[in-house]
């Protein structure tokens, strides 16, 4: 995943920050010394927090400059709105292929 890229989100965030089935724009990307690669896409962290945020993966403390850095595996990339028609087709040819034949 790219800056610039759809994305949708596909497992909500522990803390409910991001939804399932919700889509967002990657504005940044940065990984993690561990290799976890953690996107901007456009959450903020409210006043009141430090200004670390910490990996649960390998347990680095990084300073977040106010951004809420979420992990790249609760997202997957949305390119193009053909692969929702692909998707749709599929599964009407299941269906089809499902129904009881009339005689
Ligand atoms: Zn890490």
């Amino acid at each position: 995943m790219r800056v610039g890229d759809r994305v949708v989100c596909v497992k909500s965030h522990s803390r409910g920050i991001v939804s399932k089935g919700k889509t967002y724009t990657v504005l940044q990307s940065r990984g993690c010394a561990c290799g976890r690669v953690n996107l901007d896409v456009g959450v903020e962290i409210p006043s009141g927090h430090t200004e670390y945020q910490v990996c649960n993966v390998c347990g680095i403390m990084t300073i977040h400059n106010g951004i809420w850095w979420i992990a790249s595996s609760l997202f997957a990339p949305l390119r193009f709105n053909s692969a929702h028609d692909e998707l749709v087709n599929i599964v009407e040819e299941k269906i089809d292929v499902e129904l009881p034949v009339r005689v």
